[in-house]
């Protein structure tokens, strides 16, 4: 057994047999991520990356979920705090009109999620359940996807007027028609499609996910660090000449024009979604009531 350190409450880390286990861990709000959240993976994923011993990392959730996505409704929500950053980007705090949302996005999504691709360690999203717009984020950076049976993949962020959420991987991890059908409704996409569609290496039953996930880890720690990290380095390039990183960068621009415009016509940054709202949307979008 491996000792469980908890990090600012939010994430638990464990190293088991050359294994980092990076857990999130506010399974009462199906681990949507705020900013104390993305912090702390930060710092789970840096121990990780400095520990000799570690050589494969393993992001999982806690509870039923992997994750609901960013938070834009608990009462840990803090999108208004200062933190101290990763990134040479300024605060965003009391910045005007489109300024906040861009500094902020900047550094907690964009910036830690392309850090997060780049560790020089394989990583392993291990998915169960609801893995929804951010979440998507934290399972696109892992370099493999094992999820569970009951897992599903969605992001409704259009709803938003949107186009996707910031770390816009979409037609890498889907063909571009596919991608389209999965953006233009935001319908849940199953495991089994997910899988189908090359989105996940495997799915598994529930009670199997942890086993079969930190079986995969334990095969792929065998081999030589540098080899895996050589290995990560061209396949990540080879996605970047294929337009994933200057892909990335367009949509961003967008979502932050989309961003601004919603605040221009509502006031508000997310077309007046909250979480409950969202959730409400989604539902009634799929037993097709929308009125
Ligand atoms: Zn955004």
């Amino acid at each position: 057994m491996s000792d469980v350190q908890i990090i600012d409450e939010v994430v638990l880390y464990e190293v088991q047999d050359q294994i980092a286990i990076v857990t999130m861990n506010r399974p009462e709000y199906n681990n949507a991520q705020n900013s104390q959240m993305t912090y702390a993976l930060d710092k789970a994923l840096q121990l990780a990356c400095n520990d000799d011993d570690v050589k494969v990392i393993v992001l999982a959730g806690e509870g039923k979920h992997f994750s609901a996505g960013h938070d834009i409704g608990t009462p840990g929500r803090d999108v208004d705090q200062s933190f101290e950053r990763t990134h040479l980007w300024y605060d965003h705090v009391n910045k005007p009109g489109g300024e906040f949302l861009y500094a902020r996005e900047h550094e907690v999504y964009l910036g830690m999620c392309r850090r997060w691709r780049e560790l020089p360690k394989p990583t392993i999203a291990m998915v169960q359940g609801a893995c929804v717009a951010g979440g998507l984020m934290l399972a696109w950076v892992c370099d493999l996807v094992i999820a569970d049976e009951r897992a599903f993949f969605s992001d409704p962020v259009v709803r938003m007027g949107i186009p996707g959420v910031e770390y816009f991987a979409h037609v890498h991890e889907l063909n571009a028609r596919i991608a389209k059908e999965f953006l233009f409704t935001g319908e849940r996409m199953s495991a089994q499609r997910a899988y189908e569609m090359g989105m996940v290496n495997r799915v598994v039953p529930t009670d199997e996910l942890r086993k079969e996930t930190l079986a995969m880890a334990g095969r792929i720690a065998q081999m030589p660090r540098l080899g895996l990290q050589l290995t990560k380095q061209v396949i990540n390039n080879a996605e970047d000449l294929m337009g994933k990183r200057s892909t990335m960068d367009m949509a961003f621009g967008l979502h932050h024009f989309a961003h601004a415009h919603n605040e221009t016509i509502s006031g508000d940054r997310l077309g007046g979604y909250d979480a409950k709202a969202m959730a409400k949307a989604n539902k009634s979008a799929a037993k097709g009531k929308e009125s």
